[in-house]
C-alpha cells in the first residue's frame, strides 16, 4: 500500500497569503502601463487588409460581378450562410447569379468562400460591424454585398500575394 505523505501547510499558505500579494505585486504593476481598453464604438477597430470582415461582391469596373454562378462558394461554406440561384446570359460568362444571399447572422466570417471561389468574385472586406432590427434585414442581397473593385482592392491585393507563395492563381 502507498502511502502519500502531504507536506504540512503554513499558516500563511493556508490563508492564501502569497497568492494575495501575488495578485495585488500584479495589480500595482499594472497600473503604471498604459492603458490598452478601446472607447469602442467612438474609437474604430484598426483595419488592414488582414482584417477578415464581412464577404462581398465584387464589382469590376465594367459594372459586372464576376460570380458565375458556380456555387463552390455555396458548398464551401461550413455555416450554409450562402444561397445561389443561378440563370443564363448573354454575357460572356454564359451564367450568373439571379439570387446570391448571404445570410450575415449565419456567417462565422470564416474566408472560406474567398478561398474556394475560382473567379476572384467574392473577397472578404473590411467591414466588421453588423446591427439591424430584424433578421430579415440581416441577409444580404446581391444589391447589399455589391462593392466596387477599388474599396476591395487592398485585400484583393493581399489574396493574390498570399496565394503567390504556393502558385496559386488568385
Ligand atoms: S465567410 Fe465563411 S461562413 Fe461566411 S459566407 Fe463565407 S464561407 Fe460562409
Ligand atoms: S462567388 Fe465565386 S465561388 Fe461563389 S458562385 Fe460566384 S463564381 Fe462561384
Amino acid at each position: 500500500m502507498v502511502v502519500v505523505q502531504r507536506r504540512k501547510l503554513t499558516l500563511a499558505e493556508r490563508l492564501y497569503l502569497p497568492e494575495v500579494f501575488r495578485g495585488l505585486a500584479i495589480t500595482f504593476r499594472k497600473m503604471f502601463q498604459p492603458r490598452v481598453t478601446r472607447q469602442y464604438p467612438e474609437e474604430g477597430l484598426p483595419k488592414t487588409e488582414v482584417t477578415r470582415g464581412q464577404p462581398r461582391l465584387v464589382v469590376k469596373d465594367d459594372g459586372n460581378i464576376a460570380c458565375v454562378s458556380c456555387g463552390l462558394c455555396e458548398a464551401a461554406c461550413p455555416a450554409y450562410a450562402i444561397t445561389i440561384d443561378g440563370q443564363e446570359t448573354d454575357r460572356f460568362i454564359e451564367r450568373e447569379p439571379e439570387r446570391f444571399d448571404i445570410d450575415m447572422l449565419r456567417c462565422i466570417l470564416c474566408g472560406f468562400c474567398e478561398e474556394a471561389c475560382p473567379k476572384d468574385a467574392i473577397f472578404m472586406s473590411d467591414e466588421l460591424e453588423l446591427a439591424d432590427y430584424s433578421r430579415r434585414a440581416l441577409v444580404y442581397d446581391m444589391d447589399k454585398l455589391k462593392r466596387p473593385a477599388s474599396d476591395m482592392r487592398a485585400r484583393m491585393d493581399y489574396v493574390k500575394r498570399i496565394n503567390g507563395r504556393w502558385g496559386v492563381e488568385a
